[in-house]
C-alpha cells in the first residue's frame, strides 16, 4: 500500500556524507512549473548554470555542463569518454571513491596502476612524482575531497607534476565544489566533476562536470566511439552548447531549476564567504566535540571542513548512537567504510547543512545519548 508521501515524510537534519540541507528557496524553484527541454526560455537557464559552473569550478572551460545523473555519472563520463582501450592510467587512492575510480577505468579496458595510500592519510606528493618518473601515463586520476576519510588531498601540487608528464588529469569534486576553493585552470585539471548533493545543497541527480580543450580534443580524435551513448560529449556538447541545440535526451527540467537556485544563493552569499562558513563550521565543530572527548581521523592540516571523519570512542556502541541519532532527535551522520568501519562516524557541514544551531542541535544529542 502507498503512503501519502506529504502527509507521512519526517523531515531530518543531514549532517552525514550528503545529500545536504536543500534550501526552501531551491525547493520553490523546483516546484516550478515544467517547461520543454527545447524551449528558449530553459536554454537561458542552461546557460545561467553553465556560467554559474565556471565561476564556482575557477574554469573558462567552453564544456562546462551539468549531466543528468549523480556523482557517479560524473566520474563514469570522465573515464568513459578519455580512456582508449589500453590507455596506461594512474589512479591515486585513498579511500573508496579511488578505489571505484580503478574500477571504472579497469571495465574500460584501461591498464590501470594504482598508487594506494592508507585511509585517513594524504596522498604523498613526493610518491606521486617517484610514480611519474617510473611510467609514462596517458591519464592520471585523484579525488580531492575524499568523502570516505576526510582527507583533503594536494589535487594543485599533484597537477603541476602531471602537466610535466603532459598526462590528462581527472579530478573528482564531488564533496568539495561550493565548499572548499575549486580551481579546475590553476591545477591543470582536464576533467572535473561534482555532484548536486553535497556544497551544493541541492537534492541529488546532477553532476556538473568540465573538460578543457586538450580532453575534447583527445574525444574528438578517438579511433573508437566513446563506448557509452548516454555520456558521449560529442553528443551531448550539441544538447548544451552551440546557438542550435540539438535533442539529446529530455534534461530533468525540474532538477536543472534546483541546480540553478542553488549556484544562485552561492553566488548571491558570495563564494568566499561560502567557503569560510565551510571553515567557521568546521572550526566550532572541532571545538564542540573536543568537549565531549571526540577526536579527529586526519591531522589538522589535511582535514576537510565539510567532511568530518571522528573516531568513535572507546566502548560506545557507533550502530545504536547512529540510529539513536536518526530515530529520536531526527539527525543522519555518517558510518565508516571499509577499512574504517565501525571506528569513525562522518560528520558532515555540507552547505546549508554548515551553520552553528545544525552543530549544536548534533552536539546536545552526542551528549544525551553517550550520558546515557
Ligand atoms: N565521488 C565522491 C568523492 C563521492 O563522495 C561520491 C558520493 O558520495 C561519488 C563520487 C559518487 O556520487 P553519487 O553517490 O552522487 O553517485
Amino acid at each position: 500500500m502507498m503512503k501519502n508521501l506529504l502527509e507521512d515524510i519526517n523531515s531530518t537534519l543531514l549532517m552525514g556524507p550528503g545529500p545536504s540541507c536543500v534550501s526552501l528557496s531551491t525547493y520553490h524553484a523546483m516546484s516550478l512549473p515544467t517547461i520543454g527541454h527545447l524551449d528558449p526560455y530553459f536554454i537561458e537557464i542552461m546557460d545561467g548554470i553553465k556560467n554559474g559552473l565556471r565561476l564556482l569550478m575557477g574554469t573558462k572551460n567552453d564544456v562546462t555542463v551539468p549531466l543528468s545523473g549523480t556523482g557517479s555519472a560524473g566520474m563514469e563520463a570522465a573515464f568513459v569518454n578519455l580512456v582508449e582501450k589500453n590507455d596506461k592510467v594512474l589512479i591515486l587512492i585513498n579511500g573508496v571513491f579511488g578505489v571505484r575510480m580503478a574500477e571504472v577505468a579497469t571495465r574500460l579496458g584501461a591498464q590501470v596502476d594504482k598508487l594506494e595510500t592508507e585511509w585517513g592519510k594524504v596522498i604523498d606528493v613526493k610518491e606521486v612524482k617517484a610514480k611519474l618518473a617510473s611510467a609514462k601515463y596517458d591519464i592520471v586520476a585523484v579525488v580531492h575531497a575524499e568523502t570516505s576519510t576526510g582527507v583533503c588531498n594536494p589535487v594543485e601540487k599533484i597537477g603541476k607534476l602531471v602537466a610535466e608528464q603532459g598526462s590528462l588529469y581527472i579530478v573528482d569534486t564531488v564533496t568539495s565544489l561550493g565548499g572548499i576553493p575549486v580551481e579546475v585552470d590553476k591545477w591543470g585539471a582536464d576533467v572535473c566533476y561534482s555532484g548536486s548533493q553535497k556544497c551544493l545543497s541541492c537534492p541529488p541527480g546532477v553532476s556538473p562536470i568540465t573538460f578543457s580543450k586538450k580532453a575534447m580534443e583527445k574525444i574528438i580524435a578517438r579511433k573508437e566511439k566513446v563506448p557509452n551513448w548516454y555520456l558521449d560529449m560529442t553528443l551531448l556538447t550539441a544538447y548544451w552548447g552551440g546557438s542550435k541545440r540539438v535533442y539529446h535526451h529530455t534534461a530533468p527540467i525540474n532538477m536543472m531549476y534546483g541546480l540553478y537556485q542553488a549556484i544562485y544563493q552561492i553566488l548571491d552569499e558570495g563564494i568566499e564567504n561560502v567557503q569560510k562558513r565551510h571553515k567557521e563550521m568546521h572550526e566550532y565543530l572541532v571545538e564542540q566535540l573536543d568537549g565531549i572527548g571526540i577526536k579527529f581521523l586526519v591531522e589538522k592540516e589535511n582535514r576537510l571542513p565539510m567532511l568530518n571523519a571522528v573516531i568513535v570512542p572507546e566502548g560506545v556502541d557507533e550502530a545504536m548512537v547512529r540510529s539513536r541519532l536518526l530515530n529520536e532527535y531526527h539527525i543522519e551522520i555518517g558510518a565508516g567504510l571499509g577499512a574504517l568501519a565501525g571506528k569513525i562516524w562522518r560528520i558532515g557541514l555540507m552547505g546549508h547543512t554548515a551553520r552553528s544551531y545544525n552543530i549544536d542541535k548534533l552536539v546536545d544529542a552526542l551528549k544525551c545519548i553517550m550520558k546515557e
